[in-house]
């Protein structure tokens, strides 16, 4: 959805040195088409097996697009009370929202109950026991699934790995008949399903394979113990491509890959896809300030931070830098660097850019995911604009923050 035309770089038919004129930067820009059909390529890859896409709504939780994406059927993975609020606020049906997260409080548990959200995804046995005994209060009877940790590799950032014994979450598969043994005590909860998430940014599916074929087994001998299993969550983490070489697993072929087993186990499937819906969806556009030199290194200081996007810094993330008018010069190379007072503050290191002077764009690419939401205002920094590209049109979605902003909510 994002391609040079002679040499401009276009978001769908909105050529992005326009926008950013008009807008500013740096600004966060989206495709909906580009969200739309990644959307669908799960939806439909599908087919014949009964399913809920659920987006992860940490991903990207701008009201519009969530919005966009209800509209189109989506349900909603959610891991807050506050992304609870934003899915309700975009016109979700809440009987397609699940509740996954390690630490939900008796606040949190209790809203999902009063909206009539579709599940939950509980990580503990305290948890269990705190939802059951809320669930009495409200004469209500929700069906959970246990997330269980498969013990599997996921190959990934450390940080964004979940799927080890080592790790906070879940609860161990092989502990898990003894925890839907005890649950069976608790009459206002419904043990109907098996979930599990094993990480974030997989780019070899064979680790997502292992963990689902442990879990349809789990699910088997649940069913054959007498629990009513219907649900099977395979949660997220399908990865992106960041370099431009780099090959991601298709969607459409990842599903597929999974289909004939998932349609045998006549489950309902849910899968909790993030980064892989709105990831290649988003660019960072910023404004080139200065370009300098400090011995023999180069940097291109931009208008966006750390505080913008602070992936390079903390998963040192690479995300591809490329001009939003290309000029036929050689490029160089640079460190890309923000305004922000600290050298962590880096949008790239060592890397071939284009030859560009202050006041040319460049877009980061494949920012639409875990871009915005992990964006802070470090520095005194008002958080950028995110822009919806449909067509040949554009809205702004969050308008930049003023310095007002800022300080709503202190006191001197
Ligand atoms: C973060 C998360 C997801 C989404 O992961 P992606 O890598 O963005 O697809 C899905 N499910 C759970 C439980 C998560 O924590």
């Amino acid at each position: 959805m994002f391609s040079y035309s002679d040499s401009d770089l276009y978001c769908e038919n909105v050529a992005l040195a326009d926008l950013a004129t008009r807008v500013g930067t740096p600004a966060f820009v989206y495709s909906a088409q580009s969200i739309l059909e990644n959307y669908r390529a799960y939806d439909e890859a599908f087919q014949d097996i009964p399913h809920n896409v659920c987006y992860a709504v940490k991903a990207n939780s701008s009201l519009a697009v969530l919005g966009l994406l209800a509209r189109a059927g989506a349900g909603f993975d959610i891991v807050s009370g506050g992304e609870l609020y934003r899915v309700l606020e975009a016109g979700a049906d809440p009987a397609k929202v699940v509740f996954s997260g390690v630490g939900k409080t008796p606040d949190e548990v209790e809203y999902a109950l009063a909206s009539g959200i579709h599940r939950f995804n509980c990580e503990s046995e305290a948890e269990l026991l705190l939802v059951d005994a809320m669930a009495a209060r409200r004469g209500v009877r929700p069906g959970f699934a246990v997330r269980v940790n498969p013990d599997v590799d996921a190959n990934t950032h450390p940080y964004i790995s979940t799927g080890l014994s080592e790790h906070k979450f879940g609860i161990a598969i092989s502990e898990a008949p003894g925890v839907y043994e005890r649950a069976r005590k608790l009459v206002n909860l419904c043990a109907d399903g098996v979930s599990c998430h094993i990480g974030s940014q997989i780019l070899e599916l064979s680790p997502i394979l292992e963990a689902v074929d442990k879990v349809l087994a789990l699910a088997a001998s649940l069913g054959n113990a007498g629990f009513p299993i219907r649900h099977l969550d395979l949660g997220g983490g399908l990865g992106v491509a960041y370099h431009s070489g780099q090959k991601a697993p298709e969607i459409r072929a990842f599903i597929a890959s999974l289909h004939d087993r998932l349609r045998a186990s006549r489950l309902c499937v849910t899968v909790e896809p993030g980064r892989s819906i709105v990831g290649p969806a988003g660019i960072l556009l910023t404004r080139v300030l200065y370009r300098k030199k400090n011995g023999p290194k180069e940097f291109v200081v931009v208008d966006a931070a750390m505080n913008d996007l602070i992936r390079p810094s903390l998963y040192r993330a690479h995300h591809e830098i490329i001009p939003v008018r290309q000029r036929p010069l050689p490029s160089i190379t640079a460190d890309v660097v923000g305004p922000v007072c600290e050298s962590g503050d880096f949008l790239a290191r060592d890397r071939t850019v284009a030859n560009v002077m202050p006041g040319d764009y460049l877009a980061v690419c494949t920012a639409g995911a875990y871009g915005f939401v992990l964006s802070s205002n470090y520095n005194s920094r008002p958080r950028a604009p995110e822009v919806l590209v449909e067509g040949g049109a554009y809205r702004v979605i969050r308008r930049r923050e003023t310095f007002e902003d800022l300080v709503r909510g202190e006191t001197l």
